[in-house]
């Protein structure tokens, strides 16, 4: 309860080197909560310039870690970035860059300048796609037709007149957890793998085929879950993600889409209407809020060609729903919410 009531984490010091130790100790506690969400402790006050730390683990899904003895700040995922704070310079993947101005640290917030977002941008993009070689699970051919004179399973009104292909992402995974529970140490990796899951089974028991980017706990870089999506000939791309933040109160659910894909004004309207799908969807299922449809430049949902939407299904940092979100109650009722969004989807898009 103390935890989670804002109590300060480290006592005032004196010493210089003291301050600094414990600054970056809080830092790093804030970093490991925020890691998958792109709220900030302080959302305001990023000059120009500069993108937050915090926006660039959501963006690029990489992990944030302090190191307390050297004051480095290293990103992991599909791309290693280390910077200093005060620095121009930093390794990326292993080489020297330079920004056009330096990385700052400034009230608790790391920024750092656009040019590092872009810098990262093009090495992610241009790093060898793995694609996993994990084998779609198999699914059963929906029946388009039937023998004359039998009998439908189910009433005319329970089968959607188009199921279609979704391809469906848990988010994270291998050595990248996302979030992580505070009180239970559950992983964000998890929670999306079997909500993904169960979203799976639903759709394809209403006749749909479903491509998973991953069945199990790997890594799969961001440009191969994306060239999974365009490979695919789906209707959609659906990425499934809990959140987090560093104020245990704050929960609620969020669809994302991208409004900078390339890919065309179609592909953003359907989107849109996908996003609105689900989050009308989920609306009501558990005690929350609706925190919106809202456009975000995320790697997924940005270099893909399909629809493709990023949902946050709960924060995992909400110490009211921590405890909830990997049970059976939560997980089936998140689940529906987004496969009936999905299904409702499609059965506008194709009648
Ligand atoms: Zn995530």
């Amino acid at each position: 309860m103390q935890a989670d009531s804002g109590t300060p984490l480290v006592r005032p010091v004196q010493s210089q080197a003291s301050k600094r130790a414990a600054f970056l100790v809080a830092l790093f506690v804030s970093i490991l909560l925020g890691s998958c969400s792109p709220k900030a402790p302080v959302s305001t006050g990023i000059p120009a310039g500069y993108i937050s730390a915090f926006d660039i683990t959501h963006k690029y899904n990489l992990t944030l870690h302090a190191d307390l003895a050297t004051g480095v700040f290293r990103f992991t995922g599909d791309a290693e970035f280390c910077v200093n704070p005060g620095s121009n310079r930093a390794l990326l993947n292993g080489r020297s860059v330079f920004f056009s101005a330096p990385v700052l640290l400034l009230n608790g917030n790391l920024m750092l300048p656009d040019d590092a977002d872009a810098k990262l941008d093009s090495e992610i993009s241009a790093k060898t796609v793995f694609v996993y070689s994990e084998k779609p699970t198999p699914v059963p051919t929906p029946t388009r037709s039937r023998p004359v004179n039998s009998v439908p399973s189910l009433p005319p009104s329970a089968q959607p007149s188009y199921a279609g292909t979704i391809v469906l992402d848990p988010g994270h995974g291998g050595a990248d957890p996302g979030a992580i529970g505070p009180k239970t140490g559950i992983t964000e990796k998890a929670l999306n793998l079997a909500v993904a899951i169960a979203v799976r089974d639903i759709l394809v028991s209403k006749g749909a085929k479903v491509i998973m980017t991953r069945n199990a706990d790997v890594h799969i870089s961001l440009a191969g879950r994306a060239q999974i999506a365009n490979s695919s000939g789906a209707d959609c791309f659906v990425s499934i993600h809990h959140n987090s933040t560093f104020d245990r109160l704050v929960k609620g659910y969020e669809v994302l889409y991208s409004d900078n894909n390339p890919n065309g004004e179609t592909r953003l309207a359907d989107s849109i209407v996908l996003c609105k799908a689900i989050s009308s969807a989920m609306d009501g299922k558990w005690s929350t809020y609706d925190r919106g449809v809202k456009s975000k430049s995320l790697y997924v949902t940005r270099l893909t060609s399909i629809p493709s939407v990023l949902v946050e299904v709960e924060f995992l940092s909400c110490s009211e729903l921590e405890p909830v979100l990997a049970s059976d109650w939560f997980r089936s009722r998140a689940a529906e919410s987004i496969a009936n969004g999905i299904l409702k989807y499609l059965a506008a898009k194709h009648q």
